[in-house]
Formats: structure tokens, C-alpha cells, sequence
């Protein structure tokens, strides 16, 4: 965005909250919106509310929206291409058709991750791989200051990398022995539960456990992030990237989580690549629904049919 352009909308679609933002073209947040998201009353709903939340910030002023969602996102088509059922049939939405009808803005749109992979453009090294490591495991690949989308936005899914230390563990996607199966926050937990016959408690509980020396809390955090570590090694072995950024709320479980992962990460590396080490986002939490009003500027803009009335079909 240049200077003295108009805000933007960002909206970050969760699958318990809504986050919106009006963003102006300096990157400062004008105006904030929290709500929740209607995950269970199919996607009518959901867009419902986000035009809502795009309401609540928008003021006279915003010229565009970009929206963020987890998912595979298409961001030429402006659709679903498909999702988990965390938001009751989300996958074949028309996201930005649907929103762009709802508010009259024309709506850029694309995964949450991508989205919040977007803000990294603006640092120097444009070639970068971007891992985020939460309740699932997601990324982004950019080549020289732009990010790949691939077929119908598949791209950068770094989660159903096949991953040694998930041998025989089913993945969300329905196949198993993916990289999300072993080192998403919800998976080391799982881990821990198995290795000591508990039920799944939450990451932060296992996390405390390992700090205090639990041998099985240890052996669960520490194989998700050699995973995560091995799987960016090789990737960045295969892509050659300036840089490697590991974001998500996993990565907040403290320094043993992240020297594993660096550490395996390390021993993948070919010799061109062995100064090559993962560094934090630049950007904290607003990263989502930055790099979500970020979409604006960078992918196709889907703009509101003339005289549309009532919600889309
Ligand atoms: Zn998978």
C-alpha cells in the first residue's frame, strides 16, 4: 500500500473467533473487533458474521477487505477448496464472492497462515519458508517476495509432509504418518497421554511437566519438534530459502521445544545452507489479521456483483 492510501479491512477467521481490523496503509490498527464464530450453523452464518465484524471496524473510509481462513483457500477462485469440519461445511464455500456481496467491498481472500506469511514480505530475503506450529501445522513458501499458491491454493501445507516420527499416526487429512500427526500441539499431548496411559491433557501441562525433568513429557515435546526441525531441513535443502521462520503457539512451550527443533533441524542441512537457522516472525499477534488486510495488496481482488440482493446461493 502507498502512503495516503485508504485503510483496509483484515478479518481473521478462527474456528471459535472472529478478529477484525481496520488497517491503515501504514500498517497501524485503527479500530479492533473481537466476536465468535458460529462454527456449528453452517457458512451461511459465518459469513453473516464476518461481514458483521467487518462492519464493526470498517467506518466510511475502507476500500478493500482481505480475509484470512484455515483451510485450503483458493485465492483466484475466492473459495473453500477444502477444510476440516471445525466450521460445519465450510469446504466449497464462495468466501469472497459471498462477502464481497454481503459488505460491497471487493474481498481478497487466502489461508490463514499464507495470510500471516505475508507480512514477512516486507523484510529483506524474499525468499522464505514460513512453518506455523499450533493446533495443526501449516506454512508458506515465498520465492523472490512472492508466495505460492500452487493448484486450487495447496501450496505451502507443510503439515502432510510425510514425517518419520509419525509412522502408523493418523493425520486430519485421513491419510497417516504426516508431520501434523506427530508435532502439532494437540499430538504431542496426544503422544504424552499414550506414553503414560493418561488421557490427552493440554500442551502447557505437558510443556510444565518437561521443565520439571518427566521423561515422558521430554520424549513427547522434543520428538514433535525434531520432527517439525527434520521436515524444515529437508525442505530447505530442496528450496534453497534465505530464510526459515517458525511461528505458533507451540513454539511457546520455551527453549527445549525450540533447541530440538533446531538442533535436528541443523543436521539436515547441506553445506551451502549450514549457517541457515529458524528465527522467530517479526511480526507478534497481529500477524493474523495484518497480514490478512496484507491480501489486498498482493492477490486478486473479487469485487461486489452490481445490484446484488440478499445473501448468495
Ligand atoms: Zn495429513
Amino acid at each position: 500500500m502507498t502512503p495516503g492510501s485508504p485503510p483496509v479491512v483484515g478479518l481473521d477467521l478462527g474456528g471459535t473467533k472472529i478478529d477484525a481490523a481496520l488497517v491503515a496503509a501504514d500498517g497501524t490498527v485503527l479500530a479492533r473487533h473481537r466476536s465468535p464464530t458460529p462454527a456449528t450453523e453452517g457458512p451461511e452464518a459465518v459469513l453473516d458474521a464476518l461481514a458483521e465484524a467487518a462492519r464493526a471496524v470498517r467506518g466510511p473510509e475502507a476500500a478493500a477487505l482481505g480475509v484470512a481462513a484455515a483451510g485450503v483457500i483458493d485465492p483466484v477462485t475466492g473459495t473453500v477448496t477444502s477444510a476440516t469440519d471445525t466450521i460445519a461445511g465450510w469446504a466449497g464455500t464462495p468466501l469472497a464472492a459471498g462477502l464481497a456481496a454481503r459488505t460491497g467491498l471487493p474481498v481478497a481472500c487466502d489461508n490463514d497462515v499464507r495470510a500471516a506469511a505475508t507480512t514477512e514480505l516486507a523484510l529483506p530475503g524474499g525468499s522464505f519458508l514460513y512453518a506455523a506450529v499450533g493446533t495443526g501445522v501449516g506454512g508458506a513458501v515465498a520465492v523472490a517476495g512472492r508466495l505460492l499458491h500452487g493448484v486450487a491454493g495447496a501450496a505451502g501445507h507443510l503439515g502432510h509432509l510425510p514425517s518419520p516420527e509419525a509412522t502408523g499416526l493418523p493425520c486430519t487429512c485421513g491419510a497417516t504418518g504426516h508431520l501434523e500427526a506427530v508435532a502439532a500441539g494437540p499430538a504431542i499431548a496426544a503422544h504424552y497421554a499414550r506414553l503414560t496411559g493418561t488421557s490427552p491433557g493440554p500442551l502447557q501441562r505437558v510443556a510444565a511437566y518437561a521443565g520439571h525433568g518427566d521423561p515422558h513429557a521430554l520424549a513427547a515435546l522434543t520428538r514433535g519438534a525434531r520432527a517439525v526441525g527434520r521436515a524444515l531441513g529437508g525442505l530447505a535443502n530442496a528450496l534453497g530459502p534465505e530464510r526459515v521462520v517458525v511461528a505458533g503457539g507451540v513454539l511457546r512451550t520455551g527453549a527445549l521445544y525450540r533447541d530440538a527443533l533446531c538442533e535436528a533441524f541443523a543436521a539436515e542441512l547441506i553445506t551451502p545452507l549450514r549457517e541457515l537457522r529458524p528465527t522467530a516472525p517479526h511480526v507478534g499477534h497481529d500477524a493474523a489479521v495484518l497480514g490478512a488486510a496484507g491480501l489486498t495488496r498482493t492477490l486478486p481482488l473479487h469485487a461486489p456483483r452490481t445490484r446484488t440482493t440478499g445473501a448468495p446461493r
